[in-house]
């Protein structure tokens, strides 16, 4: 008998009345004759209010008592969920993550799965029943709470998939597929009907929240078939799968858009071997994510360093560089709150050239200018005015991807 992952987000899980649609639609899943099992997220807003409250009591919360704490949001919509379900005449079980035994290494808020321990959920699969799973949390091997990062309910549905060698994953969300742009920013995006697991994990790399990261990294690995879809339309989504050959006939399938990030210049570094290493290795040492560098050209011995970092992270990286500024001797540190950038992905590329240059032609034209650039087999990234990010992933989809502007076939 085939074995489906469904996943349900926040808005599909947000209301009492969303959550009797989609109890309806696990049973008439059920109906058809497919073992289920169904992974849930906390209802909408939830995670933020419960991670708010901590911030009312304490300016660095704990991380084990926040996990403790910010967990409940899917213990609320699993449980709702299997009520309801038991309503429908459904026998269903709900399953948090320490009766399931998802085991996690130790760091809270962004924990790593470690190993899935499957003989609850065959068990309950066997006895006829639809197990309804907690997301997003996790086990440690001490017992402790743990959590997999923001999103990552997307995360538990694949190693799910994975460990029940499932013939399906369906991510149910609040629009109809993976577009080629953000939909709720580009009203002339289009949904894709098939999109590779590289170009998708770019994508998500790059700011299209629709399926979380690491979910498309452990897909990938684990060969897991992935759709997206609706919670409230009906559709054939998108299918997340290996790259199919006609792919390659497309320049650019997606343009993203990633408005939490922040720029660091340090002003006036001299110009010597060693420096990047001693700039870089702090910051790397405090986990923190450098993805694009700029290095000026300099004048007299001396050059500017420019860098990105994720917004989060912006007050230690500062706090780190004012350290190595005054003991490299820089002129000083500048920094921005928030830059955008603006990537676009495509797996033809790779075979392609002058996309790059057509990309800084579309933004010339638009009087947006380019701050830094990086480039990948299957992408290129420009940092922009936090002010104009909207205007050129808009601008970039409708020249890349308008009418006629080479959308895949069936797309
Ligand atoms: P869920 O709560 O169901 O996990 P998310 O909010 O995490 O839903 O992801 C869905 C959202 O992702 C959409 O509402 C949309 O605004 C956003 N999104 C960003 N880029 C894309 C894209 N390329 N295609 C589809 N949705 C996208
Ligand atoms: N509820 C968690 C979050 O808001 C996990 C998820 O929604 O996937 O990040
Ligand atoms: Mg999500």
């Amino acid at each position: 008998m085939a074995i489906i992952v469904q996943k349900y987000g926040g808005t599909s899980v947000g209301s009492v009345e969303r959550i009797k649609a989609v109890a309806e639609r696990v049973a008439r899943a059920r109906a058809g004759g497919a073992q289920l099992v169904v992974v849930v997220s906390a209802m909408a807003g939830e995670t933020n209010r419960l991670f708010a409250l901590a911030e009312q009591l304490s300016s660095r919360p704990d991380p084990r008592e926040t996990d403790v704490l910010v967990a409940t949001g899917e213990q609320v919509s699993a449980a709702l969920l299997a009520i309801r379900l038991q309503e429908l005449a459904v026998p269903t079980v709900s399953f948090l993550a320490h009766q399931l035994k998802l085991v996690t290494d130790s760091r809270h808020g962004g924990a790593q799965i470690k190993a899935v321990d499957s003989t609850r959920l065959r068990a309950a699969l066997e006895s006829g029943r639809v197990p309804v799973v907690a997301g997003y949390q996790g086990i440690d091997s001490d017992g402790n709470i743990t959590t997999l990062g923001r999103g990552a309910s997307d995360l538990t549905a694949v190693a799910l998939a994975a460990t029940l060698k499932a013939d399906i994953c369906e991510i149910y969300t609040d629009v109809d597929g993976v577009y080629t742009a953000d939909p709720n920013i580009c009203p002339h995006a289009r949904r894709l009907s098939h999109i590779s697991y590289d170009e998708m994990l770019e994508m998500a790399g790059l700011g299209a929240k629709v399926l979380q990261l690491r979910s498309v990294e452990l897909a990938r690995r684990y060969n897991v078939p992935l759709v997206v879809r609706s919670s409230f339309v009906e559709g054939e989504g998108t299918r997340v799968s290996e790259e199919e050959a006609a792919m390659e006939d497309v320049l650019v399938s997606g343009v993203t858009l990633d408005q939490n990030q922040s720029k660091i210049t340090l002003a006036g570094v001299q110009d010597r071997p060693g420096l990047a290493a001693k700039i870089f290795g702090p910051i790397a040492a405090a986990g923190i994510v450098v993805d694009m560098i700029i290095q000026n050209a300099g004048a007299e011995g001396r050059t500017d360093i420019t860098f990105t970092v994720p917004r989060a992270d912006l007050r230690r990286a500062l706090e780190l560089i004012n350290v190595v500024a005054g003991e490299i001797g820089a002129t000083g540190v500048m920094h921005q709150e928030q830059v955008a950038k603006v990537s676009i992905v495509g797996v033809g590329m790779r075979t392609h050239a002058g996309v790059a240059a057509r990309m800084f032609a579309v933004l010339a034209s638009e009087s947006i200018n380019i701050e830094m650039i990086a480039t990948s087999e299957i992408k290129v990234s420009v940092v922009v005015n936090a002010k104009y990010g909207e205007l050129a992933m808009r601008a970039l989809h409708d020249a890349f991807l308008g009418e006629g502007g080479g959308a895949r076939p069936g797309a």
